[in-house]
């Protein structure tokens, strides 16, 4: 049986994939078992940030699980210990973490920190979290609630979580707090939404308001954190202070890990909450690594540089198709461009991949663009000749 028929058989259907089959890579570089090359620039949904095959990476792993793969969480966890010293020094902030495996579990730390502070630091409660539309924050029963877009919310999975709610604008959140809710939580840039960067003075406006009102921020940085957007967090592009920030996706480089950090460092007491996997040696070495790797291209001045070039070409390619696209939106190595209609979204996707270069679609009419942060001069070049081929015929 081939891949394809061994998948449609014993995997759930929940996924419309494609069935080509890498066998390698190397930085933003894929083969398949026909030999064919693409260029990256999905890297797996902002997951693999410091590339494919990275040798720094596995080596870290390499060494980790040939002596302990896992402890529970029971006992330190050496690893883990640095890597939040490492995250807490590289965010600036005064927070502390706790690790779990996915982005939606962080956020659900994260929500489970404000429900307590909510409960525990009022005379009334508070438990109600206000999101915005557009946003994305997870597929357990509690973030897809949090997620502010209806068409998540199916009867199917019914019934969710009560107190959450959306608004389509950041300025229209102030006139749904009431005296029960506990926190707000957003993305600066949202990924899924469609790479949609927030205005900053709104975002600081919001957040000196929600701190003068004892209310918390929860920025959801699963996509714009780990140097995605230009520095470690969102946040700090931003120049904001939240109470609770949650990291995923590019943070592991490709090994599943999920952060929440808060500067309510006394909220959760031994039973809150707790994870089997989470933190492990496996992971949390792997991240270490990850993050060493980041902070040396940021500091050395390689990941600017990159940014700027993958900004001139994108921008060449935008200006040369503007009878496709309608404007260049993003922040850092986190781009999109908005496609005319969803139609010719579908035709840029498939030429592109039959071209030899992978992007991701966001939104409903967004072309998202997520490459490594390694991503190579090179690469850029060959990544947007292929676009171009790509577009010709549309
Ligand atoms: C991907 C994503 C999530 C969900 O992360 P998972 O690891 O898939 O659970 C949550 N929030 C944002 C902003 C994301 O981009």
């Amino acid at each position: 049986m081939t891949i394809e028929n061994i998948d449609k058989r014993y995997v759930l259907n929940t996924y419309a994939r494609n069935y080509v089959n890498f066998v390698s890579g190397t930085n933003a570089t894929l083969t398949d078992d026909k030999k064919n090359n693409y260029i990256d620039f999905t890297s797996g949904i902002g997951v693999v940030s410091v590339g494919h095959g990275n040798k720094r990476v596995a080596d870290a792993i390499c060494n980790q699980v040939q002596n302990i793969t896992h402890m529970s969480n029971l006992f330190a966890i050496e690893p883990q210990s640095l890597l939040a010293e490492k995250i807490a020094k590289l965010s600036g902030y005064d927070v502390a973490c706790f690790f779990g495996n996915s982005g939606a579990e962080a956020n659900e730390g994260a929500i489970k920190i404000a429900r307590k502070y909510g409960e525990t630091k009022f005379n009334n409660k508070k438990f109600k979290i206000i999101t915005l539309e557009n946003s994305f924050h997870g597929r357990t029963i509690t973030t897809i609630k949090a997620t502010g877009q209806k068409e998540m919310h199916k009867d199917d999975f019914a019934p969710y979580p009560d107190g959450f709610s959306f608004e389509e604008k950041i300025n229209n959140i102030y006139n749904s707090i009431d005296d029960e809710t506990v926190a707000v939580m957003i993305e600066l840039v949202q990924g899924e939404g469609g790479v949609q960067p927030f205005c900053k003075s709104e975002v600081q406006k919001l957040a000196t308001f929600l701190k003068e009102n004892e209310i918390l921020l929860i920025v959801d940085e699963v996509q714009t954190g780990g140097y995605r957007t230009g520095e470690f967090l969102a946040s700090n592009t931003y120049e904001i202070t939240p109470d609770i920030i949650t990291m995923a996706k590019g943070v592991g480089g490709g090994v599943p890990i999920g952060i929440v950090m808060t500067t309510h460092k006394d909220i959760l007491v031994p039973g809150d909450h707790g994870s089997t996997f989470g933190g492990n040696f496996l992971s949390t070495r792997a991240s270490l690594e990850v993050c060493n790797i980041l902070e040396e291209i940021k500091n050395n001045g390689s990941l600017d540089k990159t940014i700027s070039y993958f900004e001139e070409k994108l921008e060449v390619f935008y200006s040369s198709n503007k009878n496709l696209f309608t404007s260049l939106v993003g922040l850092g190595l986190m781009k999109g461009l908005r496609v005319k209609d969803a139609d010719t979204l579908s035709s840029i996707m498939t030429n592109a991949f039959d071209e030899g270069v992978l992007v991701l679609k966001a939104g409903k009419n967004t072309l998202r663009f997520l490459p490594p942060l390694t991503i190579t001069n090179h690469e850029i070049d060959e990544g947007f000749k292929r676009l171009e081929n790509a577009v010709k015929s549309i």
